[in-house]
């Protein structure tokens, strides 16, 4: 593809708010954290170059805006298009700023050059991330599998087919035991209405520990868990165990970690077939070091499965990654709404998230709600 980079283009302005939004219902506690509660708050920067607005999730700050204020554009991406390393700060509006002056869809700017259009919308599969402790006030496991199970049901209703399930109610909330018995009673009662077909995973927040952790599949295994995220901190040791152990029970449970402060040493444990699936950040990590990791990740025989939780922006920029990655496996979706940012072009069908043939991420912001947000509480720079 020719691109083209807007020569003799500066940056002209740049405006920060964060828009205050909201998840379709209540997420309360995991293993070791709080209710994370409905609401949440988009970072997001819109720059105007060229005559150009683009936007994109940042966390800039003030300072760095007005270092960057009047720099050329294309001294800000390779020949290639990539950003380069000292603006990822402000990877994003970059991205969605370069495929609307293409008239191209982010994915398909960094997608290989063998990606090949299929009939239909660009689609990738995607999961329902929403499923966390909001049982915690019921005494009785029948009315906490009740519970889960209309989230999941509410889950089918919006289109998903995946469904990750926080589990180590013990590790805190609850007595051990109790804990242990609730999080098997939620999984196998999740994946009775989720139905044979659905992909169900689970999340321990580094809430089990190598024995408990057995005990939790052999008593799920008749849900068929796709993967395993974090069942305790990572350590080389245990999880040479805990694949062996999974081996020698006949468990196709694969491994998933990397989200947080992942140990230094955890892509190398990766690549020796220790981790299965790596999941570190995609706003935090971030999108241009993923699309350097992912092909690594691929030659290694690795899959990679980018974490976003909070802040909805990741939902729609995790999708434009998965053409570069072979092993790309999921979108982790964590489904609601803030005013003033449109994502209407987006669904969710089939367990798959329909990505639109639109410029950039695909998304649209109300201008008169934004520039409101930048006045009431953001800045802007210009
Ligand atoms: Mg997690």
């Amino acid at each position: 593809m020719n691109m083209e980079f807007g020569t003799g283009v500066r940056l002209d302005k740049v405006e920060w708010a964060a828009l205050p939004g909201e998840r379709w219902r209540n997420a309360g506690c995991n293993a070791r954290l709080g209710v994370h509660g409905k609401a949440v708050a988009v970072s997001l920067v819109r720059i105007t170059a060229g005559g150009i607005q683009a936007f994109g999730w940042s966390v800039l700050t003030h300072d760095r805006a007005g270092a960057l204020l009047g720099q050329p554009l294309k001294a800000m991406f390779t020949t290639e298009g990539r950003v380069r390393p000292e603006y990822f700060d402000l990877e994003f509006p970059l991205l969605d700023w370069l495929g609307r002056v293409n008239s191209q869809p982010v994915y398909r700017l960094v997608a290989p050059a063998s990606f090949e259009d299929t009939p239909g919308p660009f689609s990738v599969p995607c999961y329902d991330t929403s499923f966390y402790f909001d049982d915690l006030h019921l005494n009785d496991d029948k009315a906490a599998v009740e519970l889960m199970q209309a989230q999941a049901q509410e889950g089918l209703s919006r289109g998903h087919r995946a469904f990750k399930i926080k589990v180590g109610r013990g590790a805190f909330y609850m007595p051990l035991n109790e804990g242990l018995q609730r999080d098997i009673a939620v999984v196998n009662g999740i994946r009775e209405t989720a139905g044979s077909s659905a992909t169900l995973m689970i999340d321990a927040n580094n809430g089990y520990n190598f024995n408990l952790i057995k005990d939790l599949l052999l008593r799920t295994r008749p849900a068929n868990i796709f993967w395993l995220e974090e069942p305790f901190h990572e350590d080389a040791v245990l999880y040479k165990h805990l694949k062996e152990w999974l081996a020698a029970e006949q468990l196709g449970v694969l491994l998933a970690d990397g989200e947080g402060h992942p140990d230094p040493d955890l892509l190398i444990w990766a690549e020796a077939g220790l981790v299965d699936i790596i999941q570190y950040d995609l706003r935090y990590y971030g999108f241009e070091r993923w699309l350097a990791l992912g092909p690594v990740l691929d030659a290694a025989g690795v899959r990679s499965a980018p974490h976003n939780y909070g802040g909805l922006y990741g939902n729609y920029a995790s999708a434009h990654i998965a053409p570069a990655i072979r092993g790309f496996l999921f979108v982790e979706w964590d489904g609601g709404f803030a005013a003033g940012l449109d994502d209407t072009a987006y669904r969710i069908k089939d367990g798959r998230v329909m990505v639109p043939d639109r410029p950039g991420f695909g998304l649209e912001l109300d201008d008169k709600h934004f520039s409101g947000q930048v006045r009431l509480a953001g800045w802007s720079v210009a």
